[in-house]
C-alpha cells in the first residue's frame, strides 16, 4: 500500500484550509496552494484562525501546543509545480466547477510525481467525470470532507471503477490517521452517503411547510423527538446557511424546489435572516 506522508492541498477556502491544517494538526507535512500571494495571505488568516478555533473548541491535545505546531507543518506557496514536488497525496479543493478542476488535473499531470494519488474533494461533480484529465485514473478518487472537519470528521472515500484498490486503502489509512473517520463508498454514487440521505430529508421537511402541513419547530420538534437526534431539519438549514440553500433549490428544475427557494426568498434573505451567521434564519441564535 502506498504511504502517505506529504500532502499538498489545492484551494485554500473553506475547505481547503480546514483539509490542511487538520492533517499539519495531525503531523502531516502540508503544502498549501492557491492561485496568488493575496490568496496565500488570506489561508494564513484562516490558519491561526483555525489554531484558536481548535483550542476554544477543546479539540485533543489543541490546548497543549498541538494547535500552534500544527502551524510549523504548514507550507504555502503559490507554484503548481513547486507545491506538488513531494507529494505523495494531493487534495484538491478548489471551486465547483468542472472546466476548473479539469484544467487544474491536466497540469498536475505534467507536474507531479508519477506516483502522487490525486484526490478531489467535490460535493456534486462524480470522479468519473475528472478522471481522465489525471491522465492516472488508477491513482484517483474523491474524499469528500464535511464542513467543520474537526467536529464533523467524516471523510467519504469514493474510487471510480478504475481506482487502484492499494490507493483506495491509502486514502483510507490516510484519513484515519489525520483525525478523520473513514466512510469507504464501494460504488461511485453522486452525492456520496451523507448527501444522499440529507438532501431528500431537507427536501421532505420543506414539502411540509410548503404544503401548510406543518411549521418548522414543530417539524423539528418531531424529529428530535421521535428519533433522538439533537437537530431537525430546518436547524440543519440554518447552519448550512439559507443563501446556500437558496441557490441549490433554485438551481433545481423541480417545481416544489422552485417554490421553496421563492418562499426561502421572501420571509427570510430579503429580510437578512440568512442563518446562523447572521444570527437569525428560522431560528434565532
Ligand atoms: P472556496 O470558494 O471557499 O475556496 C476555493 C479556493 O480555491 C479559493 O481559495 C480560491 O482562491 C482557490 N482557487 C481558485 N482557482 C484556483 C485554481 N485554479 N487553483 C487553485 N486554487 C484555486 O470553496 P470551498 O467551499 O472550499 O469548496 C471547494 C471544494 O470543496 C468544492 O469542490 C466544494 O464542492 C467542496 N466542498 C465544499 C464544502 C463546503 O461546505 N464549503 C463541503 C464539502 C466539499
Amino acid at each position: 500500500m502506498p504511504q502517505i506522508k506529504n500532502l499538498t492541498v489545492l484551494g485554500t477556502g473553506v475547505l481547503g484550509s480546514q483539509i490542511a491544517y487538520q492533517a499539519a494538526f495531525h503531523g502531516f507535512a502540508v503544502t498549501a496552494y492557491d492561485i496568488d500571494d493575496a490568496a496565500l495571505e488570506k489561508a494564513k488568516g484562516r490558519f491561526s484562525q483555525l489554531a484558536g478555533i481548535y483550542v476554544s473548541q477543546k479539540v485533543a491535545g489543541a490546548a497543549d501546543g498541538k494547535a500552534e505546531a500544527a502551524l510549523d507543518n504548514l507550507r504555502l506557496s503559490a507554484d503548481l509545480g513547486d507545491a506538488v514536488a513531494e507529494a505523495d497525496l494531493v487534495i484538491e479543493a478548489v471551486p465547483e466547477m468542472m472546466e476548473l478542476k479539469r484544467d487544474i488535473y491536466r497540469r498536475l499531470a505534467e507536474l507531479a510525481p508519477s506516483t502522487t494519488i490525486f484526490a478531489t474533494n467535490s460535493s456534486t461533480l462524480l470522479p468519473s467525470d475528472l478522471k481522465e484529465s489525471t491522465g492516472r485514473p488508477d491513482r484517483f478518487l474523491a474524499i469528500h470532507y464535511a464542513n467543520n472537519i474537526w467536529v464533523q470528521n467524516i471523510a467519504e472515500v469514493m474510487g471510480t471503477a478504475d481506482t487502484d484498490p492499494a490507493v483506495f486503502d491509502a486514502v483510507v489509512e490516510f484519513a484515519r490517521n489525520s483525525g478523520m473517520e473513514p466512510i469507504e463508498i464501494a460504488k461511485e454514487k453522486a452525492g456520496y452517503v451523507l448527501n444522499s440521505l440529507l438532501v431528500p430529508f431537507l427536501n421532505a421537511a420543506a414539502g411540509l411547510v410548503l404544503q401548510g402541513i406543518s411549521s418548522p419547530d414543530m417539524i423539528d420538534k418531531t424529529w428530535r423527538i421521535a428519533t433522538g437526534a439533537p437537530t431537525g431539519p430546518f436547524q440543519i438549514f440554518d447552519v448550512v446557511g439559507l443563501t446556500t440553500a437558496y441557490n441549490i433549490s433554485a438551481a433545481s428544475p423541480d417545481a416544489g424546489s422552485q417554490a421553496f427557494a421563492a418562499y426561502l426568498k421572501d420571509n427570510y434573505i430579503d429580510k437578512g435572516k440568512l442563518g446562523v451567521s447572521t444570527g437569525e434564519g428560522f431560528y434565532k441564535y
